[in-house]
């Protein structure tokens, strides 16, 4: 059956619902699916500068700063090229620390604009450790480093605070790429004392893709001032100095916006210690349940709370699944991503990802090995996620 969302096709039979487990762009509340249709406003009015003064202030406790936050209608990467147009110049000296696709894009943006990039990467699967980046950053001085909070491609969460001392004590500029941890891990930017922080709108925000969010601190103020490397569109200068009025300097993308007013709103209501335990008991459910199908998960520890990647059973392809469980169930899964194409699929439970989605998955999962020749305890991964979810700390 297509999928009402690629094209027009009306509703028809057989009436599949749509299961949507990839990390990004997650599920959106019905709620702020419908607020997407409000009426456009003039962005030069007050009502505008409302919508922006309260978007910028719930922003900045998202991020858990006092510093700057800022929205550009982009993609996340989008974002990541705005941290590092506005930090650096041509020449500069960055370490990029990577464990997987995302780190490694980061540094590519880096090393585009003109950057001398030390890649400092580790095995796909694995977090970042501490004495090697340690060692690293010995190798210096460095002007900047860069680090992803939650590596999406493998499902494996950076350990922030073991990583940020050493970079604070070398005087480097720490720029994090959390556009898919925000939310559903803690980051302290201000405790920490991170000097960048970048997040988009699709992953645990809940509203669709076309939004990035930065957070700075002074220290990356003062070395915008100093920052040589080429920049329009993402300049921060541009933007703080509009944002001063509740103004943007180009056209927001007021549509997501109001979207954005909604989640933000909610988020906030819920509580980020809340939200952070809401992700973890999903995310631990969701190793379980893939165990308790003697799947295999990639990472061994240093589990993301957004996003678990598994691997494919001996002799089962991965792409077997995804597309049985697709055109079968209803249940989009995320593949592989680089050197792990065919070799994991990645299961989101990120944003408006809920447990009864988890439990759709597992039942769909459960009957999809089975479909495909993998012994199956029927009922037991399903049974295991619900036990899970219900575990007290
Ligand atoms: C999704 C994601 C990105 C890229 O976001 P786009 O909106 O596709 O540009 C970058 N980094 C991480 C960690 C992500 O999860």
């Amino acid at each position: 059956m297509p999928d009402p969302r690629s094209d027009q096709t009306p509703v028809a039979p057989p009436f599949q619902k749509p299961t949507l487990m990839i990390p990004g762009p997650t599920p959106v509340p019905p709620a702020v699916l419908q607020t997407l249709s409000t009426p456009m406003i003039n962005h030069r009015g007050p009502e505008y500068e409302a919508l922006s003064s309260e978007l910028l202030a719930n922003l900045k406790e998202v991020f858990q700063t006092s510093g700057e936050t800022m929205i550009f209608p982009a993609a996340g990467t989008g974002g990541l090229e705005s941290a590092v147009v506005n930090v650096l110049s041509p020449g500069d000296r960055v370490l990029s620390v990577s464990i997987g696709a995302f780190g490694d894009r980061f540094a590519d943006i880096a090393a585009a604009y003109g950057a001398e990039v030390t890649r400092c990467t580790f095995e796909w699967g694995q977090a970042a450790d501490p004495d090697t980046v340690k060692k690293h950053l010995s190798e210096g001085p460095f002007k900047a480093v860069l680090v992803t909070l939650n590596e999406t491609s493998t499902g494996v969460l950076n350990d922030l605070a073991a990583l940020t001392p050493p970079v604070k004590e070398h005087g480097a500029l720490l720029l994090v790429d959390a556009i898919s941890g925000l939310i559903a891990a803690d980051l302290p930017m201000d405790e920490l004392g991170v000097d960048v922080v970048v997040a988009g709108s699709q992953k645990a925000f809940m509203i669709p893709p076309g939004l990035t969010f930065l957070a700075v601190n002074d220290a990356a103020l003062e070395a915008h001032k100093a920052a040589k490397m080429p920049r329009f569109y993402f300049d921060w200068t541009k933007m703080l100095k509009s944002q001063e009025k509740n103004q943007t300097p180009y056209t927001p993308a007021l549509t997501l916006e109001f979207g954005l007013r909604q989640t933000l709103r909610a988020i906030l209501e819920e509580g980020l210690p809340n939200s952070f335990k809401r992700h973890e008991r999903m995310a631990r459910a969701t190793r379980k349940a893939a165990q308790a199908l003697d799947l295999q998960l990639l990472a061994s520890d240093h589990f993301s709370p957004a996003v678990t990647a598994v691997r494919a059973p001996e002799g089962i392809e991965i792409k077997a699944i995804r597309s049985r469980l697709k055109d079968e169930y209803g249940v989009d899964v995320a593949g592989g991503q680089g050197k792990l194409l065919g070799k994991i699929f990645r299961i989101g439970h990120l944003g408006y990802i809920t447990p009864p989605d988890l439990a759709v998955t597992f039942a769909a999962l459960e009957r999809t090995l089975a479909d495909l020749g993998h012994p199956v305890d029927p009922g037991k991964a399903v049974a295991t996620l619900t036990e899970e979810l219900d575990r007290k700390e």
